[in-house]
């Protein structure tokens, strides 16, 4: 119950907000009752100072000391002025009192209010007393002991029970002020905590329709710059690229099972064929190994990207002379070339790289055999081998019947075909070429680019950095 991240917050919350009103709680309370006792001592040091007075210009019998401080009605005979703490009743105090007077070393009563305060114990002789007396509190009685003159001692008391009242009802207030201050930070701060983590409850909510299978569903995002509303930013450009790579796997999906259907369908069709001649049938069988023979090539495409899907492709490389490896692959496709006498070029630089030969050798005769076939009889193709500072760059350029801007961007995905009237089974032209050839490049660090316009040629541009060499 207490483990979502909202109770916890809570909680916490809830533990500071006790902690610091308790903490301002005891902190008022210590600080009035310290006020309180402060005033008292202060009216009994007076008071003291006032009878210690008394005692050095009058008789005792003389003396008629007021009980009440600050009711100057109640002392007409005293001399001298009773202590005032101010003319509201509630503000003066009863003060009591007894004297001793220390008489061959022993302590004698000489004087007392009416009501004493009340005294336990032996009375301290006033050479133990030091100048300012000792104040103590006996029940709801703060009293002060002190030394007088003429060897009197006197002891003051009043009662600030009235006081002690007071300050406990300021308690009972306080505590009550807490209680209910307490309740509204509570109140707010679930309002808060509810309101800030209202984005995870739409994060999960998404995540777990898209989990369902709505694929493009998305997180709200509610134009806020917190933490969470960057999180499901972030959500949300995962979401897309997990998407974008599932539709494009399922697309791949049936894109190689509508390739591989066309070849069944073709063998199917030869096997209920009913061949009237040896010569026919022979025909049959040989259109049968052929269209085995391509089937056999997209399968090995198909793995080859199910190869570099899985990530099991780890290059392994080895130092290569580039020219050399592109100068091998102009020559398997001179055949080709002069079958449809095109005329290839090649100006390679000496360029050496640690790269995989077979793999880069596959990309650079796949762009020549493209270049071939996608250019005119008559046509020419021109292979270059260039090292700039931090790349290496293969190009191969035709002058073929170039590709339409619309298609262009489209060219390296998988199956895509940019003229389909010219795709051509048998020669295993299923638009997997160039994907291939651009994962390679990819997992060399590299580029695979291209530049085209139509029906006046193309180059395609590997690019490789150096310093990866
Ligand atoms: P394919 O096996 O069909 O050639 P690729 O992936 O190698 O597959 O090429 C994809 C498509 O790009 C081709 O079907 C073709 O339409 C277009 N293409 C590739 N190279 C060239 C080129 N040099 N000139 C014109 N079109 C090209």
């Amino acid at each position: 119950m207490f483990r979502s991240i909202s109770s916890q917050l809570q909680i916490s919350y809830g533990f500071l907000v006790v902690l610091a009103l308790f903490g301002v709680g005891i902190f008022g309370y210590l600080h009035r009752k310290s006020e309180m006792l402060r005033q008292v001592d202060e009216a009994l040091q007076n008071r003291s100072k006032q009878i210690s007075a008394l005692l050095v210009r009058y008789d005792l019998d003389e003396l008629k000391i007021p009980d009440r401080v600050g009711n100057r009605d109640s002392s007409p005979s005293l001399p001298g002025q009773p202590i005032s703490s101010g003319d509201d009743p509630a503000q003066s105090q009863t003060i009591l009192y007894r004297i001793w007077k220390a008489e061959a070393g022993e302590m004698k009563p000489v004087f007392q209010s009416e009501l004493a305060p009340h005294w336990s114990g032996p009375v301290p002789h006033p050479r133990d007393l030091l100048t300012n007396g000792i104040f103590r509190t006996e029940q709801n009685q703060r009293q002060l002991v002190s030394r007088a003159v003429r060897n009197y001692v006197v002891l003051i008391g009043t009662d600030f029970s009235n006081r002690q009242a007071a300050l406990n009802q300021f308690l009972i207030r306080m505590i009550f002020a807490e209680i209910v201050f307490l309740a509204l930070f509570i109140l707010i701060g679930a309002w808060l905590t509810q309101r800030a983590l209202r984005p995870i409850g739409k994060i999960s909510n998404t995540a777990r329709t898209i989990a369902d299978g709505a694929l493009d569903q998305r997180i709200p995002i509610d134009g806020g710059s917190s933490e969470l509303s960057e999180l499901s930013l972030v959500l949300n450009e995962s979401f897309d690229r997990l998407e974008d790579s599932i539709l494009r796997q399922r697309k791949f999906t049936s894109d190689a099972s509508h390739e591989l259907r066309t070849p069944i369908t073709a063998i199917l069709a030869e096997g209920q064929s009913k061949p009237e001649s040896i010569e026919e049938f022979r025909d049959s069988l040989k259109r049968c190994a052929g269209t085995a023979r391509s089937m056999g090539q997209l399968v090995d495409q198909l793995l080859e990207l199910a190869r570099i899907d899985s990530n099991d492709n780890e290059l392994i490389r080895e130092p290569t002379d580039l020219d050399l490896l592109v100068n091998r692959a102009v020559q398997m496709v001179l055949p080709l070339a002069e079958e449809k006498s095109i005329q290839i070029e090649h100006h390679l630089d000496v360029s050496q790289a640690d790269v995989n030969p077979v793999r880069i050798q596959q990309v650079i005769l796949n762009l020549l055999n493209n270049a071939i076939s996608y250019t005119e009889t008559g046509g020419k193709v021109v292979v270059r081998l260039i090292e700039t500072e931090t790349t290496i760059e293969i190009t191969v350029e035709d002058n073929g019947i170039g590709i339409a801007q619309e298609k262009l961007p489209h060219i390296f995905e998988r199956f895509f075909r940019a003229d389909e009237a010219r795709a051509d089974h048998e020669n295993e032209h299923y638009g997997l070429g160039l994907a291939i050839s651009r994962e390679i490049a990819v997992a060399h660090r590299g580029t695979l680019t291209v530049e085209s316009e139509l029906d006046k040629g193309s180059v395609f541009t590997l690019r490789l950095p150096r310093e990866e060499f």
